[in-house]
């Protein structure tokens, strides 16, 4: 489709939108059942894209994307009708007898712009939750993984409603012709620039966003944790996609004695997960592009390579590098690294740890490998990010019921399980009060005399 066609395929969207069809339970079953479907039936091709765009292995692919979806769609599947259901909420007493109630209806046209880190995850799960609350869609995969963007353009249209969900391919020019029609929602993932973008965008229409962004998001480690497991689960959150990852850990604070203790098991956990030759592990995925390659091998100057420092930019390969020596003020501290390079930051104590990740943007995700409560405690009371996990990064993307998003730069608005579904809903307030008794009169209208003011 190109970008003449835009104005057009809203307008379809919005007339289908209108005809009611979509607000069915049966109609979001029916789509959601459809996503699962053509997830199912086309794992091998999925696959292959990723493998194209980001030399996924076909493992990963299944374990990062299209698992993550299909329990998504399990998921929403079994709850979705007790979540359309109204809540029932108390009335003020004056205003008795009446009854009120909460109804989520869905906003209407959904416009999703999907970022290429995970292309296929992270272009379907918002849309699980649009169409689980009876939304048409627009989906806008990223231009940077091709193939995958190629291929949902390809099969959605033979899977899901056409009238309620269309792929519109493309890059900056179409992206902003998409951002210049009237949608009802707008949930963008990618980097903070763009979040601006389309925020500005949005507010020409007074249009709700959820914006997904990224940021640093820290590792805390101290002595009272087994070092071996934080190495090894830290490896895996850093590593997992080449390190691009919105809640991979960013970089690592600990004290020098933990560092010194910690460097030679992370070289070790590197090795467990890709062997002592990355570059010819199947496992170990690849960068997205020459661009972000060079970026990133220049990072890798800012310190000292303990682990790993190899480059092969030809190949879009970083090796799994940790580094040391590292200034606060450097480059590699400066920004979001998004690839396959961990800084180790010497801090003094808990309280430098603290002061250091509260004098940044707040956090998509903070990590704390340490068994003491009094710590932990301080962890959570005085900072703030979108997520907080001890003992684990990444792992709470996998729990339904915790919502996901950032604060701050790392975004605002959250998905995942029921949260996507009140995220593409508006909840709309339905108040009911018979007109026999007539209680208003004596208590809230005028003539005011002494005593309606306790009303
Ligand atoms: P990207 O380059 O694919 O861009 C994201 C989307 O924005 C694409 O669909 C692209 O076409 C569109 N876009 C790019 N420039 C635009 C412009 N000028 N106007 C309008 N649209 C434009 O992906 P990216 O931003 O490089 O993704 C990486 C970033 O996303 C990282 O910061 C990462 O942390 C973040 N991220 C966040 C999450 C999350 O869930 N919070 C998930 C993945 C990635």
């Amino acid at each position: 489709m190109t970008e003449q066609h835009i104005p057009e395929a809203v307008a379809q969207l919005r007339k289908h939108f209108a005809s009611g069809l979509t607000r069915s339970d049966e109609w979001r079953d029916g789509q959601l059942s459809a996503l699962s479907r053509m997830l199912s039936d086309n794992t091998a091709l999925f696959e292959t894209a990723l493998q194209r765009d980001l030399g996924k292995s076909p493992v990963e692919g299944v374990l990062t994307e299209l698992g993550f979806l299909l329990t998504e769609i399990d998921h929403t599947r079994a709850q979705l009708r007790r979540w359309m259901r109204p809540t029932r909420v108390r009335t003020a007493l004056a205003l008795q007898p009446a009854s009120a109630r909460i109804v989520a209806e869905p906003y209407g046209v959904v416009l999703v712009i999907a970022p290429w880190n995970y292309p296929l995850m992270l272009a379907l799960s918002p849309v699980i939750g649009a169409l689980s609350a009876g939304n048409t869609v627009v989906i806008k995969p990223s231009e940077l993984a091709p193939h995958t963007s190629e291929l949902l353009a390809r099969i959605v249209p033979s899977y899901l409603d056409h009238r309620a969900v269309t792929v519109i391919e493309g890059a900056v020019e179409e992206t902003t012709a998409l951002l210049s029609e009237k949608f009802d929602y707008i949930f963008y993932t990618g980097n903070g620039t763009v979040g601006r973008i389309v925020m500005t965008a949005a507010a020409q229409h007074l249009t709700p966003v959820t914006l997904e962004l990224g940021g640093k998001s820290p590792v805390y480690v101290d002595e009272t944790t087994d070092l071996r497991q934080a190495a090894q689960r830290i490896a895996w959150g850093k590593f997992v996609n080449a390190g691009q990852t919105c809640v991979a850990p960013d970089y690592l604070l600990a004290t020098e004695p933990v560092i010194q203790r910690l460097t030679p098991l992370l070289a070790e956990a590197v090795r467990s997960l890709y062997g002592t030759a990355a570059q010819k592990n199947p496992d170990y995925g690849r960068i997205v592009n020459t661009r972000h390659t060079e970026r990133l091998a220049a990072l890798i100057d800012d310190g000292t390579a303990v682990v790993g420092g190899g480059v092969d930019v030809e190949d879009l390969f970083i090796e799994p590098t940790v580094l040391t020596d590292v200034s606060r003020d450097s480059e590699v501290m400066a920004h979001e690294i998004f690839g396959p390079i961990l800084p180790m930051i010497a801090v003094s104590d808990l309280d430098d740890a603290i002061g250091y990740v509260r004098s940044g943007d707040k956090p998509l995700a903070l990590y704390v490998f340490s068994e003491d409560g009094g710590t932990r405690q301080r962890w959570t009371d005085e900072t703030s990010s979108g997520a907080l996990a001890f003992g684990v990064p990444m792992a709470h993307l996998m729990v339904p019921d915790l919502p996901f998003g950032g604060v701050g730069a790392s975004g605002m608005g959250a998905y995942h399980g029921q949260r996507s579904f009140l995220t593409f809903s508006h909840e709309k307030a339905v108040l009911s009060k018979p007109l026999s008794p007539d209680t208003l009169r004596s208590t809230i209208m005028p003539p005011y005399t002494a005593g309606k003011e306790t009303v």
